[in-house]
Parts: C-alpha cells; structure tokens; sequence
C-alpha cells in the first residue's frame, strides 16, 4: 500500500509540537509493517538541511500564482523513510519558524504557502501525476496546513487515491478571507456551506472535513468530544454528520527518542529496574535550574507551549499553596506574554524553588522529563498530548485532567487501580486551580509513600507506548477505504 503523508512538521526534520513527533513516527511504523509511506513536506531551510540523501526528483512548471517548483527527493535522517520536498525560494525560504517570523507574527502568505502543499498532494495523487511510478493509494493529509488537500483532489479530476485528514488540533483552523479560493486556483462554487466555506471564510480545516474519505484523530476520547459544541470550535455539527467516518486512534511515542535507558540528554541513564538512580537526573536538574539540591522535595515538571489551552493558569494560581508544602517547579516553555511574565515573576520571587526557562529547548525537555517527580499538563482540551506519555515512560507520573487524550493514556490512582497495578498517575475533572490543587495535594501524598509510589512509576514505565498499535489500526482503516 502506498501512503502519502502530508505535513507541515515532522521531527527530527522540524518541529513546533505534537504534529511533528508523529509525522516522524507514524510513516516509519507504517513502513515497518510492510506499507510503502512517504512524507510530504515543504522545503523549510531546516528541513533542507537535515534531509539525507537530497536528490532532485522533478520540477513542476507554471503552477497558478507560483510558477515553478522543485521537488526534491530524500530521506528522514534516522528512520530511512522517502521524502519528498517542495523546494520553492520564495514561499518557504526564511528564517522564522514555519508558520510565523522570527518575532512570532504570522506569515501574511500563509494561505499561499500551504495552499501550495495541499495542490502538490493532490497533483501527486492523481493520474497525471509527474511521478508517474509512484502514485499512492491513500492521501493522509495533517491539519489545516494540508487541509485544502481533498478539495483539491475532488476539483482536479477523477482521483485515484483515498484521502485522509488527520486533525491533531481543532482549534486551529487555516480561516483566510474568501479572496483566496480563486488565488489558490479553487472553483467560486465550492464556496458554500456544503464545501470551503465557514462563518464567511475560506476554511482549510473545515474543507478536509468536509471533502476527505476519512477523518482521524489522534485518541478516542478526542474524537467524541470534538462533536460537541464544548470541544468543536464551532465545527461539531459537520464533525457529527460525519461521525461514521471518524475515527480516535491514540498516538504512540517514539521509544528509542524517548528512552530513559539510553537518552543521551540525560547526566545519568536509568530503567525500570535501577529507579534509584533517577535521583541523580533529578539532582543534576536541581543544580542545572539553581534550585535548591534537595533530593526529598517533590519536583513538579512542566514542558509546553504557555498557552490558554494548557492549563498553566491553573498551575500559577495554585502555585503559592505548593510552594508552602516545599514543592518546587522546573517549568520549560514559551507562549502568552501574561503567561511567561506570570511564571518569571514566580521564579524572581522563589528562585529556590521555582526555575522558568522561556524557550524551545530539545535537552533541557528531556532532562526536565527524567529528572522531575511529577509531570503537570493541566490542559483544557488535549487531542493526544505526548509529554504525559513521556512521562509515563520516564518514571514520572502525570497529573492531567480528564480530557482527550490525557483520558486515554493516564490511569488514576485509586485504590481499585492500585489493586489491579494499573495506576499510572493521577487525573482530575475540573478546569479549576482548586480542582487541580487538590489532585497535586493526592499526588504528593502518594509520593510520600515510597511504596505506592514506585508501584505508581513502574505501572507506568510497563505501559505499551509503542508506534506498532496505533499503525497497525491506522492500516486497518486504509485498507477499508
Ligand atoms: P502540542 O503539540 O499541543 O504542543 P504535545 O504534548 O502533543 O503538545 O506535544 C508537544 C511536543 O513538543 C512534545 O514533544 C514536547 O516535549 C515538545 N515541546 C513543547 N514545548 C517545548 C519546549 N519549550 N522545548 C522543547 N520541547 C517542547
């Protein structure tokens, strides 16, 4: 079977979050059992940077709006998996990151940029593809950034392929002014309710919906609650029409990335059988973020974007109460300016015990992952979420509220789960700081009790975490289609 999976992100080519962790791992696990997976992404510098083996493959001529584009063909740098990237100088090569400048403003062609990497899909999916020895039979498109994707293939002519969309987060929808269904060569008659149209706009997302095969989410719980008006961001309604097509496949990790046993990130390696060692991890962190060395206080670790959506606000109310029980916080991350003011000023207050690090950092999210007692994702609304998983896998229990995927992949601890040795870290239901306090306040009673609380860490390092599950099920709706 051949799939061509179309990203805007995939780790360890480029990455801003989630989307890119599994576009570097879904394609390698569906190519591991058998299936022919390629990656479609546009040529970033960074991604032309870290492509191995770049070759020129062939060169689009006079497409609408653009004019020519080079594919260039290669390979993901770790697994092997076949690349093909758009290389065009002036959509995609700046310095910034891939959506936004270096000063975080959006780029003002974004439509154009990714307009371009749905029509790429679609032409490379049709009969009259250029790569006439490689058309695929499943397009799985990611996001609102491919979400034109399926439009493009149903408008293009009779198409060969199924198509797919992924939605890795809802909330983020590609909504451009309607200016642009006729610059981006797509049919006036498509605008409608029935097709690209929303509340006025040309809507990516709202197009994969609505024209692709299937849909996919990335965990079961997040598939039922984006058909609600609490999760759907105003799409529910179409999302429930299609309700028989979408389908909640938790995400895996990569567990060679994300391996306390080998990870090179980390001072000191440690397994499920040598736990005491992870005391280290946490004292070099300790020392690493100025906070005091104190192997017996509890050390709550948070890794994320700062934004509404995870819950940090949550954290900071409720942070003065932790303080006072001796807790301390080693917090990585970057977002709202209220929101890194509000932590930075915490840290001014309480450098002992309090260390910010505002930023993207690939080490210090792994020493941070491996060295805290406990991982903290509060999050309003979670697709999948991976630090949690990660998390589990580091001997680090998570506190996660019950939504998405963190309803998916983390067990509460109760005395019934303690039992049955399935508890794996502790959940909470309210979007309140007091709600979240009095779950932090369980948790650290359980880490009080050494028992309980290793119990509590190897159920979770025991957890199968692995790609091979969920590409097996993604497989399984391929073939359906
Ligand atoms: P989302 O995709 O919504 O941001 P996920 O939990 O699904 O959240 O994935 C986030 C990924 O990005 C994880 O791999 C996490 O470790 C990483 N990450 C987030 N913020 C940072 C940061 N500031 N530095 C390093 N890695 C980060």
């Amino acid at each position: 079977m051949r799939i061509l999976y179309v990203t805007s992100e995939a780790f360890p080519l480029v990455k801003t979050g989630g989307l890119a962790d599994v576009s570097g791992s879904l394609p390698a696990a569906l190519k591991h059992l058998g299936a022919d997976a390629r990656i479609l992404i546009p040529g970033y510098p960074q991604v032309l940077a870290n492509l191995r083996d770049p070759q020129p493959l062939i060169e689009l001529k006079w497409l609408p709006a653009i004019g020519n584009v080079q594919l260039i063909g290669g390979h993901m740098p770790d697994t092997g998996v076949p690349v093909i990237v758009i290389e065009h100088r002036d959509l995609y090569d700046r310095s910034g990151g891939p959506y936004s400048d270096t000063l975080g403003q959006e780029w003002g062609d974004n439509a154009l940029r990714f307009g371009i990497l749905s029509r790429i899909a679609a032409i490379l999916s049709s009969k009259i593809s250029p790569l006439v020895d490689w058309i695929p039979d499943i397009v799985h498109f990611n996001d609102w950034q491919a979400g034109l994707t399926a439009a493009y293939m149903r408008y293009s002519g009779a198409p060969h392929a199924k198509s797919v969309l992924g939605i890795h987060n809802l909330a983020f929808q590609g909504n451009f002014p309607p200016e642009w269904v006729e610059k981006l060569g797509l049919p006036r008659q498509a605008f409608a309710p029935e097709g690209l149209e929303f509340y006025g706009h040309l809507s990516f997302l709202k197009a994969g919906i609505y024209y692709a095969d299937a849909i996919t989410t990335v965990s079961p719980s997040y598939a039922r609650e984006i058909q609600t008006a609490e999760y759907g961001f105003g799409l529910q309604g179409l999302l429930a029409h299609r309700a028989r097509d979408i389908h909640g496949i938790l995400n895996g990790i990569d567990t060679q990335e994300w391996n306390p046993a080998k990870d090179p990130y980390l001072p000191q390696n440690y397994d499920g059988n040598s736990l005491d060692k992870k005391v280290r991890v946490k004292q070099a962190l300790q020392q690493r973020s100025g906070l005091h060395e104190d192997a017996a206080a509890p050390l709550l670790g948070v890794v994320s974007r700062l934004t509404h959506q995870k819950g940090l606000d949550l954290l900071l109310h409720c942070a003065p109460a932790l303080l006072e029980q001796g807790c301390q916080l080693a917090l990585l991350g970057s977002g709202d300016p209220a929101l890194e003011q509000g932590f930075m000023l915490l840290a001014q207050q309480h450098p002992r015990q309090v260390s910010v690090s505002i930023g993207y950092n690939e080490a210090l999210s792994h020493h941070i992952m491996a060295g805290a007692d406990m991982f903290v994702m509060p999050s309003r609304f979670e697709p999948c979420g991976l630090n949690q998983m990660y998390g589990l896998r580091y001997g680090t229990p998570p506190v996660v509220r019950r939504t998405g995927g963190l309803a998916d992949s983390v067990m509460d601890t109760n005395e019934f789960t303690l039992n049955r040795k399935t508890a794996t870290g502790f959940v909470f239901d309210l979007a309140t700081p007091e709600d979240l306090l009095a779950t932090l306040l369980r948790a650290l009673a359980s880490y009080g009790d050494k028992n309980q609380w290793s119990a509590i860490q190897t159920n979770g390092m025991k957890t199968d975490l692995d790609w091979n599950r969920s590409a097996q099920a993604y497989l399984e709706i391929y073939r359906s289609l």
